[in-house]
């Protein structure tokens, strides 16, 4: 098994690691900074660089259990054994980092001041739409929304990433909102994101230490994907 280095530390853009397999749809390595696509968190890119060689990293996903670094087409791959530096694409990552710790705060206030829960979401690099469970949506709303994601922000509240033992995690009534006992009987423990007083979560992606560092989100535009569903979507100012 890769070791998922991202997990515990998603500030390290790169790190030595040895190829393990390599196979049509890609590379696996011994451990890895590279996160696989999920959870509604694209794949990482970026470079592998050995003696001799380099490799562009178009995707990263997660096949049978294994990490995946997906070179880009007509690539040669490194040599199984090979000594590889991995290195990430530290600014789409990290713009995808404060895209993903905006969506947590967003489904936390929306939880707690409006009562919905989540459905569902998706994001890109500094774009992201989240859906509640929402009679309806006025764009006062998500002007209202925007604002209290803002103040919520900027209060820097830090992000705690925790690995709890499943028990602990089926008995915590914020993780219950989140449906933690649809988590596969498998996992355990658990990785929890805390945005402390904001959002508490299972969740295996990747996010900031602290809320001030996602900056200014917009809400650029609320829209009913049907009943009980309706879509919000943000944006990071500076992109
Ligand atoms: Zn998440």
């Amino acid at each position: 098994m890769t070791d998922e280095i991202f997990s515990r530390d998603a500030y390290q853009a790169s790190t030595d690691a040895t190829v393990t397999e390599v196979r049509d749809d890609g590379v696996v390595l011994d451990r890895t900074v590279f996160y696989a696509r999920g959870g509604g968190q694209p794949g990482d890119t970026g470079t592998l660089r050995w003696e001799g060689g380099e490799a562009r990293v178009a995707d990263t996903v997660k096949a049978s259990g294994e990490v995946l670094h997906v070179l880009e087409e007509g690539t040669t791959p490194p040599p199984v054994g090979a000594s590889v530096t991995a290195e990430i694409d530290w600014e789409r990552r990290h713009t995808l980092m404060r895209t993903h710790t905006a969506l947590h705060a967003l489904s936390g206030i929306v939880f707690t001041d409006y009562g919905a829960r989540v459905t569902g979401g998706n994001m890109e690099p500094g774009a992201a739409r989240m859906d509640f469970e929402l009679d309806g949506i006025t764009q006062e709303f998500g002007r209202e929304v925007e604002q209290k994601l803002n103040a919520a922000l900027q209060n820097d509240h830090p992000v705690h990433v925790s690995f709890v033992p499943r028990a602990q995690a089926l008995a915590d009534p914020d993780l219950i909102r989140t449906k933690v006992n649809l988590i596969p009987e498998a996992v355990d423990p658990i990785r929890v994101i805390d945005i402390e007083g904001l959002d508490k979560q299972a969740d295996g992606g990747t996010h900031v230490r602290s809320t001030a560092e996602v900056g200014h989100v917009r809400v650029v535009k609320t829209e009913s994907k049907g009943k009980a569903n309706k879509r919000m979507r943000i944006e990071l100012d500076d992109t």
